[in-house]
């Protein structure tokens, strides 16, 4: 089978693994990536922090022989899931050994750079042609091919295209037009700290204050814990989001109010290293994710915000079933994306809704709305009402 070259833009969690399945399907994958490399020196000062891989995010993996195992091998399975409020009250702590058991995997810390690395080895054990240093700027459609222009001014010819280039993708921009993404009224600021010194155990724990306030952690490997507090804040402070100096950081641990909340958050508030802050954003649901020969994955397609854990997850499964379509229509690339973006596009706009709501309910401030939150997760967690989200029949 030939179905020439297929273009991939982006090399992130989407791109590498769309990369993956079209090259274990016998198409031709060739990636572009903006950044100078995957590897301590370039991309790594900007991607900080961790991700939480899920059941359905591992299974997608699976499909890959071995890579589910690294994953497994590199990142902290949680054992607890547990609520507590600001001043140590505990909502709920739950055993979710019986993710593994009922979906078929836990779920899993695991660094950023570690993800790009095993799937950057993966690629590269592959011979999956990857080039640094593209950033995708123009494209144009004909008959039977595309062609791409990157900053550099160099250009490159393909048949098909793959935009997997992330929250302000420019390929979704150059087929459908210029539609922001949509800030959620909330930033996260994001460290990372020792967590032996701080969790007696391998937990993921969500700490709500009194009103608008949300801390969440977990490990994502045997020693180190990522956190992230969750504020309200006006776009008009969109200027102080970034890497915080040794200064600011400071100033925010002396000033936030976590720093009070009953332990562990104060500590591992006080041995912070490395604080960044961010804006959090979604997008709003696009009518169709393709046009003639090029179609959208991951994030650039339907980014959500993090609340639900599930926003790399979904880049996985689109990557799994956009490739998964495409060799069933072999001869039809149309109904192919169609038929993917039918798919997918009801599952996602879902979760991005129900992560907007998570995100409210987290950072909730009338104190009846609060009680009654409280209440909610103090029943725990019933597998029925999440089996949608981390169930998935290959
Ligand atoms: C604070 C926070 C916490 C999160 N936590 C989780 C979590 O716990 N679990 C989870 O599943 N998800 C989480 N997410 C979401 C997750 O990070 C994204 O959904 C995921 O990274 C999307 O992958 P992607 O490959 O589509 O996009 P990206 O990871 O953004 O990758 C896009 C790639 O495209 C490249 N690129 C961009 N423009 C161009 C161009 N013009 N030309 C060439 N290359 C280009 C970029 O350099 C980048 O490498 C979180 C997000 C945030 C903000």
């Amino acid at each position: 089978m030939s179905q020439g070259t297929v273009l991939v833009i982006g090399g992130g969690v989407a791109g590498a693994l769309t990369s993956l399945f079209l090259k274990q399907n016998g198409f031709s994958p060739e990636l572009y990536e903006r950044v100078a490399a995957f590897n301590d020196v370039g991309v790594v000062k900007q991607i900080k922090g961790s991700l939480a891989l899920a059941p359905n995010g591992l299974k997608i993996l699976s499909q890959i022989p071995g890579l589910d195992k690294k994953f497994l091998d590199n990142g902290a399975s949680f054992n607890y899931l547990s609520h507590r409020t600001s001043h140590g009250t505990i909502l709920a702590e739950t055993p979710i050994d019986i993710y593994s058991l009922r979906f078929g995997y836990p779920l899993l810390g695991i660094k950023r750079t570690v993800v790009l690395r095993l799937l950057h080895e993966e690629l590269n054990r592959q011979l999956i042609p990857i080039h640094f240093n593209k950033s995708l700027c123009a494209l144009t459609q004909s008959n039977e091919h595309v062609t791409v222009e990157f900053q550099d001014g160099t250009k490159v010819i393909g048949n098909y295209l793959i935009g997997c280039d992330g929250l302000r993708s420019t390929v979704r921009q150059l087929l459908f037009g210029s539609d922001q993404p949509t800030y959620t009224g909330l930033t996260q600021t994001i460290g990372i700290t020792d967590h032996i010194r701080q969790l007696d155990r391998s937990e993921m724990l969500n700490v709500y204050g009194d009103g608008g306030t949300h801390f969440i952690t977990y490990p994502f490997n045997s020693k180190e814990a990522c956190f992230a507090c969750t504020f309200r804040e006006s776009i008009a402070d969109t200027e102080s989001w970034r890497s915080l100096s040794t200064e600011q950081a400071l100033k925010f641990i002396q000033e936030c109010g976590f720093a009070r909340w009953a332990s562990p958050v104060d500590k591992f508030i006080s041995n912070a290293s490395r604080l960044i802050k961010i804006g959090l954003y979604d997008r709003p649901e696009l009518k169709t994710w393709y046009k003639d020969r090029v179609v959208l994955a991951g994030d650039a397609a339907h980014a959500t915000s993090p609340h639900l854990g599930q926003g790399a997850n979904q880049a996985m499964e689109d990557a799994y079933y956009l490739v998964k379509f495409w060799k069933i229509n072999i001869t039809d690339h149309m109904k192919a994306f169609e038929d993917y973006t039918q798919l997918r596009k009801e599952r996602t706009s879902r979760l991005v809704t129900a992560a907007r709501r998570q995100g409210e309910a987290r950072v909730c401030i009338e104190p009846e709305e609060c009680q009654k939150r409280n209440e909610m997760l103090s029943k725990g967690i019933n597998l029925n009402d999440i089996s949608w989200i981390y169930d998935i029949q290959l």
